[in-house]
């Protein structure tokens, strides 16, 4: 395996929670897939192949822990209309639900296909992707089975709203039975929409049971759109991580404490939606770790961009930008629980993204810009 020196790195983000979270006028030896070395460009080591990023930051490639991009289809109209004061339902996914099952195959993967490499010209390295918009036993299915082509990260959400012309008692029966068997093939991870709408604390209760006894993992949508008892019945579970968390309790803060179950926060959802921020403040300084991702999807978010969301973390949800940084790299890697991406630092992959610009820092003090010169993964420019 060829090694190849990158060099004159301005300042190197290593998201290391345990190292030098930033080095000045650093290096990194990539050896094959994998980052070899990290440190002050003056004691690098040698290398087989040279490259000089002249002066430019280097950061971990983001790992967007959260997102929904097998669908078809197009809400942008609705989008629109919230934003002439018309608030946001759950019940809109149903739109986005019948145009997802008239697409082909074909035209799903090419859909995702488009977005994936749009997040890849964004800094994302590792994604996670849902099903959610089929919400039959075949569409879930052959949701999941695209997802697949794209990431190992693959959730089954056959549970993200109850469609039309079924009851709830029906439908988690569906969702724990016939659809989980076919989806299962296909998935790591189980989720539930836990929102007024959607599903209530005991049938995410009983879906996420009926999913770990499938070998599925948990995790929840919650606390969204109100207060409730999402939140608290991840950490009561012990899930890794329970994503949204926009309308927190004292007791919620303390659950996840507690627990250590990882928030999730969604900051492009509060934009898109008009929603009150969550703050990050409050649960860092709980001692709650906090990651943040894109949940990008058709509806209540269609961006895929994360450094959008570190800006929105950044001016509207009191984190600093490297919190931000951090959030969307090392704690999105752990929200997968994935211990081999998210920072560089020896023995994990060499997934980086190289800024057009001097820090990491700029990724918030320069919002809207594409600050990416190029992304790495496993070792090689993409
Ligand atoms: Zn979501």
């Amino acid at each position: 395996m060829a090694t190849t020196l990158i060099t004159n790195i301005g300042e190197l983000f290593t998201s290391d929670p345990e190292g030098p979270l930033t080095i000045a006028g650093a290096a990194l030896v990539v050896d094959g897939t994998q980052v070899a070395w990290v440190g002050r460009a003056a004691e690098a080591p040698d290398a087989d192949e040279l490259v000089d990023v002249g002066g430019r930051a280097v950061i971990p490639g983001f790992v967007d822990s959260h997102s929904h991009l097998v669908f078809a289809g197009d809400r942008a109209e609705e989008f629109a209309a919230r934003m002439a004061g018309t608030p946001y339902a759950a019940g809109g996914i149903r739109t986005t639900v019948a145009a997802t099952r008239a697409a082909t195959d074909e035209q799903l993967t090419s859909h995702v296909a488009r977005l994936v490499a749009e997040m890849r010209c964004q800094g994302t390295t590792t994604v996670e992707i849902k099903s959610g918009y089929g919400l039959t036993v075949h569409d879930e299915a052959r949701s999941l089975a695209v997802a697949r082509q794209f990431t190992e990260e693959t959730t089954y959400l056959g549970a993200h709203v109850v469609p039309g012309g079924t009851t709830p008692e029906e439908y988690v029966a569906l969702v724990t039975g016939p659809m989980l068997d076919a989806a299962k093939e296909h998935a790591r991870w189980i989720d539930v929409f836990c929102e007024r709408g959607a599903f209530d604390a005991d049938q995410a209760r009983a879906i996420l049971a009926a999913g770990e006894a499938a070998g599925l993992r948990g995790r929840l949508h919650a606390n969204q759109l109100t207060y409730g008892d999402g939140v608290r019945l991840a950490a009561e579970l012990g899930l890794v991580a329970v994503d949204h968390c926009t309308y927190l309790s004292d007791a919620d803060v303390a659950a996840l404490r507690d627990s250590g179950t990882i928030a999730t926060l969604l900051p492009g959802v509060e934009f898109s939606t008009k929603q009150p921020y969550p703050d990050t403040r409050r649960l860092l300084d709980a001692g709650v770790d906090v990651a943040l991702a894109s949940d990008c999807n058709p509806g209540s978010c269609f961006t895929s961009s994360i450094p959008l969301c570190i800006a929105l973390a950044v001016r509207e949800m009191g984190m600093t930008p490297a919190e931000a940084v951090h959030a969307a790299t090392y704690v999105g890697a752990r929200a997968l629980d994935r211990d081999d991406v998210g920072a560089l630092v020896p023995g994990r992959r060499a997934d980086l993204v190289v800024l057009d610009a001097p820090s990491h820092l700029h990724l918030a003090y320069r919002p809207g810009v594409p600050l990416v010169a190029a992304t790495w993964v496993g070792g090689r420019p993409v």
